[in-house]
């Protein structure tokens, strides 16, 4: 029943929005940072909020690496249903952007254009002296050691820290996505993440949908809940749009 409505619904949409959090990249074998069994509990002598903070990569480059070449830096997965669900909209013209909170660059593995990373990207590195940029390999391969570019400055992971700011221009143009949008899916975060929760309230179409295993604070604005995997949900309904469309 809930997949039925929610195949109406992006039929009928043709300026769907996805909204996605750390949720989405479980199915691909990527830890839920704050999640249990993520990244909490583990061997740290700081939390995982003290090490990817700005004062932190400057102070203790060896040991933010150390970490983030461990946790973060995930180059050896694939996308999975949902990233290949929505490459597949975007490509028929339902849906016009994808804002994400990973960072590991999933959605583009699958193919999809329209992307908004407002926590940045673990593909893109540059140096912080004069600004060459370097891919993730340069990172994971500079073994036990903080990555340098040839003019000497230190290379940081273009990943918004703790204590940064996000990107003015992937915000509005999230905003403006989102404010235009007639169908709305967000899954796989809690949205409790700045800005997640804030962003939404400028959506005016027609249908708020969730997608999460877990109760949010959106959950009483929604139009429709779903409490399942994302790429589970998303594979149902795209092929229930395909056995219906083929049937008329
Ligand atoms: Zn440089």
């Amino acid at each position: 029943m809930a997949y039925e409505e929610l195949t109406t619904m992006v039929r009928e949409s043709s300026r769907i929005v996805f909204f996605g959090g750390a949720g989405v990249s479980t199915e691909s074998g990527i830890p839920d940072f704050r999640g249990t069994g993520g990244l909490y509990n583990q061997q740290y002598d700081y939390p995982p909020e003290t090490i990817l903070s700005h004062t932190f990569f400057t102070r203790r480059p060896e040991e933010f690496y150390r970490f983030y070449r461990d946790k973060m830096l995930i180059l050896n997965v694939s996308p999975n249903a949902a990233h290949r669900v929505l490459a597949k909209w975007e490509q028929e013209g339902r849906l016009t952007a994808v804002i994400t909170q990973n960072i590991d660059g999933l959605h583009q593995a699958a193919g999809s254009k329209n992307v908004y990373e407002l926590h940045g990207s673990i593909h893109r590195n540059y140096c912080t002296s004069c600004g060459k940029f370097y891919p993730p390999e340069y990172i994971a391969e500079s073994n036990s050691v903080v990555p340098r570019c040839a003019c000497g400055g230190l290379i940081k992971p273009d990943v918004v820290l703790y204590e940064e700011g996000l990107d003015q221009q992937i915000l509005e143009n999230s905003v403006r996505a989102i404010a235009s949008a007639d169908l709305m899916i967000v899954a796989g975060t809690s949205l409790t993440v700045y800005p997640a929760a804030g962003l939404l309230r400028y959506f005016r179409g027609k249908h708020l949908v969730l997608i999460n295993r877990d109760a949010t604070p959106m959950d009483d604005s929604c139009d429709l809940i779903i409490r399942d995997r994302v790429g589970v949900v998303l594979s149902a309904v795209d092929a229930a749009l395909n056995t219906k469309e083929s049937d008329t």
